[in-house]
């Protein structure tokens, strides 16, 4: 089994609606996102995903988020943009990808939001 990644970021603020503490006044992010993709088959390259083509995915949902401010954006009407929403939110969009395959899948989406703090969904 191969398991690779890429990683890309994003800079974003937020603010979490309910919480007690300095984290419910706005505030930003320079936010990381590592997408991790597992597999057994590789391609005639030798290659399992190609990481240019696996990070311009990733990229591309990341754009939607890149110098906003989260909780005004129609993805978190419903629920606080934190870094465990976020993660979910990147997993299943990504993992609609036409770059992966039966035997070729997304297993996670980290996202950090310092360089101390991840947060990893998978399903
Ligand atoms: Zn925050």
């Amino acid at each position: 089994m191969y398991e690779i990644s890429v990683r890309a970021a994003f800079e974003a603020a937020h603010f979490i609606n309910g919480y007690n503490g300095k984290c419910s006044r706005l505030h930003g992010h320079n936010w990381t996102v590592e997408a991790v993709v597992c597999g057994e088959n590789l391609d005639k390259l030798g290659m399992l995903v190609d990481f240019k083509i696996l990070k311009a995915e990733l990229k591309k949902i990341l754009d939607e988020f890149d110098h906003r401010f989260l909780n005004e954006l129609e993805t978190f009407a419903a629920e606080n943009p934190t870094a465990e929403n976020l993660a979910r939110n990147i997993f299943r969009k990504l993992s609609t990808s036409e770059i992966f395959s039966a035997s070729t899948k997304l297993f996670a989406v980290k996202v950090h939001e310092s360089p101390n703090s991840c947060v990893t969904y998978y399903e």
